[in-house]
């Protein structure tokens, strides 16, 4: 349009200027006036085409450009059978469908979001159930634990006295023994038995002796006073001391107050000299070197032991064990 204007123009001022005198022919002009009628046509048609086809496109673009900012539009509509009215068409069907796929997108995610919340309860309530299984079963493993403690102190423990077992007394002497090699210390035992306590059985009864061994046992462990010193249980009325760190004045002292505490509690044995139920005692102290063993050392006491017996009984007997001793 704006070609055909300057063209207009400038044919006009040709068209001014041939109308002075002496300037351009007659058949100048009659051209002139042609080509301006032509221009002008051209103009008008190009105006007219502007108008059907410029127009509604810009209007498309805007609708477009509106849609791409994600606001609602309304495609404006252009009837007719041109390529601009099938254009418009065929735009408003595309948005007619992107808003059909949206809706359902929309519904898809809602349905989608439902699933999600579902899943989620689902997973609270397992993890629920699991850390109720957990709790659950951190009890039941502290209850084992407490039933393998107790089992395991009573499997070291004397049934009937309290005091430790046999096999408590085997299982510290080791090691009371590994540490006598570490130190170099001396480590006494002592072996104790209680005097004429068939007779006492057979005269008192068994129940009466029962209750008589666990006086004695309570006295032993009375009488013993470090932390490290082991009272046991050594096998029917028989008894055993280990005394770390000790030597044989010690273990003497120890022997003979236990002797003279268990005859202090004045339990009543008819067949017993002085008729009171009194103890024998064998003690053993040793180094513990190379050529010795625990063993060794357990012997002796209970070879001192059965002297104290023959040497008329409520006595204590003491010997230092040596590599060469020949007591034992
Ligand atoms: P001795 O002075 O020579 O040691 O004589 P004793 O009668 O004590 O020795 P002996 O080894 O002949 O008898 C030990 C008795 O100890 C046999 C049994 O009647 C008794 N005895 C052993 N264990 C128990 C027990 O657990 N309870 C009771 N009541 N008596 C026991
Ligand atoms: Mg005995
Ligand atoms: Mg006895």
């Amino acid at each position: 349009i704006v070609a055909i204007t300057v063209f207009i123009a400038i044919q006009l001022l040709l068209f001014i200027l041939s109308t002075l005198p002496t300037f351009l022919s007659d058949q100048i002009l009659m051209l002139e006036l042609w080509s301006i009628g032509v221009a002008s046509c051209c103009w008008l048609l190009t105006w007219l085409f502007a108008r059907q086809l410029t127009q509604p496109l810009l209007a498309l673009g805007k609708a477009i450009e509106l849609m791409q900012r994600g606001e609602t539009v309304t495609i404006p509509q252009t009837t007719g059978r041109d390529e601009v009215a099938q254009l418009t068409r065929q735009l408003t069907e595309l948005v007619a469908s992107w808003s059909r796929q949206q809706e359902e997108l929309k519904t898809f995610n809602l349905i989608l979001e439902e699933m999600i919340e579902e899943r989620m309860v689902a997973v609270e309530t397992i993890n629920k159930k699991l850390k109720h299984e957990i709790i659950e079963r951190e009890h039941i493993e502290q209850a084992l634990q407490l039933a393998n403690q107790e089992l395991q102190r009573q499997s070291l423990e004397d049934g009937l006295t309290g005091i430790a077992n046999r096999r408590c007394f085997d299982e510290r002497l080791e090691q009371e023994w590994k540490r006598a090699i570490r130190t170099g210390d001396y480590l006494s035992v002592l072996l104790l038995d209680v005097d004429f306590f068939k007779q006492y059985n057979d005269i008192y009864g068994h129940q009466q002796g029962d209750k008589c061994l666990q006086y004695v046992a309570q006295t032993l462990a009375e009488s013993v006073q470090r932390p490290s010193d082991i009272v046991a249980r050594y096998g029917g009325e028989e008894f055993v001391v280990i005394l770390p760190e000790t030597d044989i004045d010690g273990a003497k002292q120890v022997a003979e107050r236990i002797r003279q505490r268990i005859l202090a509690l004045g339990i009543v044995h008819s067949a017993a000299e002085n008729h009171t139920l009194s103890v024998s005692i064998g003690a053993a102290t040793a180094t513990a070197k190379m050529l010795m063993t625990p063993q060794k050392l357990l012997r002796t006491a209970d070879n001192l032991l059965y002297q104290a017996k023959e040497n008329g009984r409520n006595r204590v007997e003491v010997a230092m064990v040596t590599e060469f001793s020949r007591v034992a």
